[in-house]
C-alpha cells in the first residue's frame, strides 16, 4: 500500500485511523508530529465557501469578538503602528478595532463576500479577494510585523507550505498568531463543519508545537481556550429566539422592537451560558478538566 505523506511535517510514517465514508475521505495520524489529517487533502474550494451558509456576508456588525481576537488585541495593547496581515476575514469588528488602535491592516480572503463586508462595513479598504498563495507571491509592500490567521489552518490543503511561504512576507521580528479548533476539546460535537472538505486537519497542543518546530518556527506560546459559554452554544444550540430575530434583521426588518428584543435576548443568552459554563467548570474540574474549543498560538521564525 502506498504511504500517505503528512501535510504538516512531510513524514511518511502515517497510519490510517478512520474512514469518513460520506465524502470518501480517510483520516490519518502522523507518528512524527501527532497531526491528524484527511486523505485526500482536497479542500472545498472558493465556490463552496461563497455559497455556504457559514460564510455569508453580514449586513451589520455586532461588537462581539471571538476569544482569539480578544487575546490578540490584548497582546498588542499599546503597540501602535504595527503592520498586520489578516488571512481569512471574519464576521466581527476585529479588523476595525485593530485599525482604530493605530495598526495598518491588510485583509485577504478567498471569499469575495467577506472582502466586501471587510471593505464596506468594517471600513478596511486594504482587502483582497484571492488565494493566499497568490497574495504572498505578488506581495511587494512592506513586510508584516504580525500575520494573523484565526480558524484558517484547518481548511488548507498544504499547511506546511503555507507557513513556509509566510516567511517571505514576515519582518525580521515578525510573528504568526493563529487559532485552530482543539481536537481534544470537552465533548466534541459531531457537526459536519468539522469534517472534510471543510476541515482537513485536526490539531492538539502537541501537534501544533511539533508542526511549528519542524517548520522552523519557535513557539512563543500555545493556549487552550477556557471551557466557556461558546462550547455550550455549539452543544445545545439553544438560541432563545435570537436566530429567528437575526433572520428578520438580515432580511431588512428595521423595526425598533425587533432590534431591541434581539439585543436583549442575545445578552441574556450570553449570560445564561456563561453561568452554566462556570457551574460545569467548577463541578468537573477536579475530575475531567474540561478543555475549550480553540487553541491559540504565537510563534516566530527561527534564526531571523
Ligand atoms: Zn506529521
Amino acid at each position: 500500500m502506498d504511504k500517505i505523506q503528512c501535510p504538516m511535517c512531510s513524514s511518511q510514517d502515517t497510519i490510517n485511523i478512520s474512514t469518513y465514508t460520506a465524502d470518501k475521505y480517510n483520516f490519518y495520524c502522523c507518528n512524527k508530529c501527532e497531526g491528524i489529517f484527511a486523505n485526500p487533502m482536497k479542500s472545498a474550494g472558493k465556490e463552496w465557501y461563497e455559497t455556504s451558509e457559514l460564510y455569508q456576508e453580514p449586513q451589520t456588525v455586532s461588537d462581539y469578538l471571538q476569544w482569539p481576537e480578544k487575546l490578540l488585541l490584548k497582546d498588542i495593547g499599546l503597540s501602535k503602528n504595527l503592520n498586520i496581515l489578516n488571512i481569512g476575514c471574519g464576521k466581527t469588528i476585529f479588523l476595525k478595532k485593530l485599525k482604530e488602535s493605530g495598526c495598518m491592516v491588510t485583509g485577504v480572503d478567498i471569499n469575495e463576500k467577506m472582502i466586501r463586508f471587510t471593505k464596506n462595513i468594517l471600513g478596511v479598504e486594504n482587502a483582497h479577494a484571492c488565494e493566499i498563495s497568490d497574495f504572498i507571491r505578488n506581495y511587494q509592500g512592506e513586510k508584516f510585523d504580525i500575520v494573523v490567521f484565526f480558524e484558517v489552518l484547518e481548511h488548507l490543503e498544504n499547511p506546511s507550505e503555507f507557513v513556509n511561504d509566510l516567511k517571505n512576507i514576515l519582518s525580521g521580528s515578525g510573528l504568526i498568531v493563529f487559532s485552530v479548533p482543539n481536537r481534544e476539546r470537552f465533548l466534541p460535537s459531531k457537526h459536519l463543519a468539522d469534517y472534510p472538505p471543510h476541515h482537513l486537519t485536526r490539531w492538539s497542543t502537541n501537534s501544533i508545537r511539533n508542526f511549528l518546530e519542524i517548520n522552523d518556527y519557535s513557539v512563543d506560546r500555545i493556549i487552550i481556550s477556557p471551557f466557556t459559554a461558546e462550547i455550550l452554544f455549539h452543544l445545545f444550540g439553544i438560541f432563545f429566539g435570537t436566530e429567528y430575530l437575526e433572520n428578520k434583521i438580515k432580511k431588512g426588518d428595521k423595526r425598533i422592537l425587533i432590534t431591541i428584543s434581539y439585543k436583549l435576548l442575545f445578552k441574556f443568552r450570553v449570560i445564561f451560558y456563561n453561568v452554566l459554563a462556570i457551574a460545569l467548570r467548577t463541578l468537573l474540574k477536579p475530575k475531567i478538566k474540561p478543555k475549550g474549543i480553540d487553541i491559540y498560538a504565537v510563534a516566530k521564525v527561527k534564526n531571523k
